[in-house]
């Protein structure tokens, strides 16, 4: 029998990011049976190599009523084997996950050829979270390769525009590539630049050799006074947040800083621009190792929806360069307390001169948003109509070049008071077709959902007459359906 299937670019996609802690807990044919029938799903999005416990690990709030009901202190590392053949280019040769519970197992080969029976298709996953823990100590060599702070401290991140970083990552791919069947690769770094990490409390990064060359060379920067620029900001910031009222107004303090120091802002962009070239490094090695790749980028919530700085500073249009689908995260439940967080952040810094109630106002004009007043937002969440919106933006502006796959949230913990209702699922799977999605993106770990979730993901796709098409009428937007590629439109499974 023919196995053949259409490119995935031209059929529905419903992926799912998943661990290997969910495959031993549940067993391989159980999670999977679990994930077709219930779910629907056609694309497993593996955790591969993860320091991340939410994206790789069991549930870290409370346990939903599948898997192991017990913390399993991921560690973190890669969980595929590591072929020292592909290894020569780098001295980050050792970083096999050391978690007693993943020892002589490999997670590619005990999940792709039972998903491949199934005609689900591979698409291994790498998630840098925001935090910097647990931390990758298990990489012998690592340290060398950490940002370096504005006081020339070594901090938590790799520096991505560190030489050994890029080429580690270089090898990894090609391990992924060349011993694995596999169809795609989602790559999903949450970072933020110096003048980000520094608006939001966080060590200012990076000032290593590297970064402080390419801006002098590359971008032509004087650096010193980028530094003193940055030491200025430090000074602000420490101020304010400790409750100092700048004569002037918090605002017009901040922008009086950036106006006198451009190259702050000339910095910034410098590492903006090395975070994108990571990952256009992974997106042409990818295409390289095997044309027929598809390969992905995940926005990460901050950008599309948070932070207006962030907003500015990404251009979805540039996505077209570097990726063929695109996983825009769009939780809508977990969005209301972490933007009420956010809220008070700004509060504290440079919308200092607004109440809370007031600042979430302003900021919900500024990003196109209209959500719930500042205090119901831990016990609210955001509407569905946040996740159509927010959809057919991204629609708007990559089809159809790009295909876009909301990544919803299913099974999200951290989020306070609140946990993902089946309801919530429903509305986002509906709001995400409606906005013109061609595909969705069960988010953010199967192990963090429950059941009842992960059938209402099934039952939603039934309700609108979702299979491996999509009917006309459901979307507001109009999608069109191509391939950058038409050679890509070969048998991938
Ligand atoms: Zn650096």
């Amino acid at each position: 029998m023919s196995n053949k299937k259409k490119h995935p670019s031209k059929r529905n996609f419903v992926g799912v990011q998943i661990g290997l802690i969910s495959f031993l807990d549940e067993g391989v044919e159980e999670v999977l049976d679990i994930l077709e029938e219930k779910s629907h799903v056609n694309a497993l999005i593996p955790s591969t190599i993860s320091w991340s416990r939410g994206n790789a690990g069991r549930a870290t709030d409370w346990f939903p009523d599948h898997g192991v009901a017990e913390p399993d202190h991921l560690q973190g590392g890669a969980m595929i084997d590591i072929d020292p053949r592909y290894y020569e280019a780098t001295y980050l040769k050792e970083f096999g996950a050391p978690d007693p519970l993943y020892q002589g197992v490999d997670f590619l080969e005990l999940i792709t050829e039972p998903a491949k029976k199934r005609g689900m298709g591979i698409y291994p996953y790498y998630c840098e979270t925001s935090r910097t823990d647990p931390r990758a100590l298990n990489i012998p060599g690592f340290v060398h390769i950490l940002e370096v702070d504005l006081h020339g401290r070594r901090t938590g991140r790799p520096c991505v525009n560190h030489p050994e970083h890029v080429t580690w990552w270089r090898c990894i791919i090609e391990n992924h590539f060349k011993n694995y069947d596999i169809d795609g690769f989602l790559w999903g770094v949450e970072r933020k630049g110096p003048m980000m990490l520094m608006m939001d409390g966080q060590e200012c990064t990076c000032f290593c050799p590297y970064c402080r060359e390419k801006a002098r060379n590359e971008f032509g920067i004087d650096v010193e006074n980028a530094r003193r620029g940055y030491l200025a900001l430090e000074n602000y910031f420490s101020k304010v947040r400790t409750g100092v009222r700048p004569t002037d107004g918090h605002l017009i303090e901040f922008l009086r800083i950036l106006i006198h120091h451009p190259s702050i802002l000339a910095y910034e962009q410098m590492w903006h621009e090395g975070h994108k070239q990571l990952a256009k490094e992974v997106y042409g090695t990818a295409k390289w190792l095997d044309p027929n790749a598809y390969v992905g980028q995940m926005v990460w919530q901050y950008i599309n929806t948070f932070n207006p700085f962030m907003r500015a500073q990404w251009n979805l249009d540039e996505f077209k360069a570097f990726a063929d689908w695109i996983k825009p995260v769009m939780y809508h439940t977990a969005a209301g307390p972490r933007f009420h967080g956010i809220v008070q952040g700004y509060t504290k810094s440079i919308l200092g001169d607004f109440e809370e109630k007031e600042a979430t106002q302003l900021l919900y004009k500024i990003l196109q948003l209209d959500e719930a007043p500042f205090d119901e937002l831990p016990n609210t969440g955001f509407s569905p109509e946040y996740v159509e919106n927010e959809t057919a933006r991204t629609v708007r502006a990559l089809s159809p070049e790009v295909q876009v796959y909301p990544g919803i949230g299913v099974g999200v913990q951290g989020i306070g008071n609140l946990s993902v209702t089946p309801e919530d699922v429903k509305d986002s799977v509906r709001a995400s077709y409606q906005g013109g999605a061609t595909g969705i993106t069960i988010c953010r770990n199967y192990s963090e959902a429950t059941l009842a979730c992960m059938e209402a993901v099934g039952d939603a796709l039934d309700e609108l007459g979702i299979t491996d098409e999509i009917p006309e009428g459901i979307s507001k937007v109009k999608v069109e359906r191509e391939v950058k590629d038409e050679g890509a439109d070969a048998d991938v499974f």
